[in-house]
């Protein structure tokens, strides 16, 4: 039986795996059905996180990370976990893809979050070269320049007054003429004069050359007419998929309790509502969907997991 299984080696596994086997667990290991690194490799330029003073891609940011953290005994498997169940002891059954199974004290489940796209044309070719899907992350890129957002709810339209502040001017894309975001926030964007308001519409294409994006074709699906906007940047906020599968029992019930959204709900400890489950990261509710706080909830994790597996093994 593992002392401890990690699933996910995104910034939040991976810091987890570093703090259980630095502060003395020796049965741990990562499962990770890619290279470890997470969703942040997807990013062209990351500059807020601390210590790392210059700006660099997310490739980078996280290449020494799997060395540091597997120096105190780590390992990584690369495979999916299909999903866990709870033993009759308390202890878990992790269900791999290829149907081996495998028995742990505890689990911290990290497997973050994946942001929908937007279904336009352009939109992989530019991700990360114009297409973001985080403005605390690369909003400070597009300062006092034009930019667009994709969506109408409230990630959309928070976001859209956040690049406000930055930006010179924000075209908010919506492809109803109603915003599902809450009555506070679409007042606060209805009086923000640095954010115009493109409705019953959607974007077709995203267009640029290798150093990026040179601008959007919109579609008013009204009148049928095509806006051609040269901006340089474009923020797709069109909800997420959380990746909570892992949690899922046959009848779609989880082993834990989620939030409406599906995010895991932990508390300050990461604790969820099962002893030996943790939540770390994008996956859990209220996070800030940040690398920093993502290895942060990892190492909170690590250190709860490690007292709680001295206690389950009577030590
Ligand atoms: P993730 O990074 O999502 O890692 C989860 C990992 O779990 C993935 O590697 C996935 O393959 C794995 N996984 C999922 N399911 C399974 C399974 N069933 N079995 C095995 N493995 C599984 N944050 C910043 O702080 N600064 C930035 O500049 C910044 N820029 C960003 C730019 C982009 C384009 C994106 C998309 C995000 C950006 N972020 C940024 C946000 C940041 O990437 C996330 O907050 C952070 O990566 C979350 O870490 P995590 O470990 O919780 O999850
Ligand atoms: P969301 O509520 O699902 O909204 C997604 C938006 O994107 C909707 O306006 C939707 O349009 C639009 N959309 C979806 N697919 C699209 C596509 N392919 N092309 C164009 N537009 C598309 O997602 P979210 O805003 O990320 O919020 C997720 C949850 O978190 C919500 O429950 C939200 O209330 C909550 N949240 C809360 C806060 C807060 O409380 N402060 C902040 C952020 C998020 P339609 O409206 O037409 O469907």
């Amino acid at each position: 039986m593992l002392d401890l299984a990690i699933i996910g080696g995104g910034p939040a596994g991976l810091t987890a795996g570093l703090y259980a086997t630095r502060g003395g667990l020796k049965n741990v290991v990562m499962y990770e059905k890619g290279m470890p690194g997470g969703q942040i490799t997807n990013s062209s330029e990351v500059e807020n996180y601390p210590g790392i003073a210059k700006v660099v891609t997310g490739i980078e940011l996280m290449q020494s990370w799997p060395e540091q953290c597997m120096r105190f005994g780590l390992k990584h498997d690369m495979s999916e976990v299909e999903n866990i169940n709870l033993n009759n002891d308390g202890s878990f059954k992790i269900k791999l893809s290829g149907g081996k199974e495998v028995d742990a004290i505890s689990v911290i489940i990290a497997t973050g979050s994946t942001p929908k796209k937007g279904g336009f044309k352009g939109e992989s070719e530019f991700f990360g070269k114009g297409v973001s899907t985080c403005a605390t992350c690369d909003g400070f890129f597009y300062k006092n320049k034009e930019v667009a957002i994709l969506g109408g709810g409230d990630t959309a339209l928070e976001e859209g007054l956040y690049l406000a502040g930055i930006c010179s001017k924000v075209y908010l894309i919506h492809r109803r003429d109603k915003f599902r975001a809450s009555p506070a926030t679409i007042e606060r964007v209805m009086k923000n004069n640095k954010i115009e308001l493109i409705l019953d519409s959607i974007v077709e294409e995203v267009y640029g050359d290798v150093s990026g994006v040179n601008g959007i074709k919109v579609k008013n699906l009204k009148e049928e007419s095509i806006k051609d906007l040269k901006v340089p940047g474009i923020f797709t906020f069109v909800g997420y998929y959380v990746n909570n599968s892992v949690l899922k029992k046959e009848d779609e019930s989880s082993i834990c309790a989620l939030s409406e959204n599906g995010e895991i709900i932990v508390d300050l400890n990461m604790n969820t509502s099962i002893d030996g489950l943790y939540g770390a990261g994008d996956i859990r509710i209220n996070a800030p969907k940040q690398v920093v706080c993502a290895a942060s909830d990892g190492a909170t994790a690590a250190l709860q997991a490690i007292s709680y597996i001295e206690k389950f093994k009577g030590e």
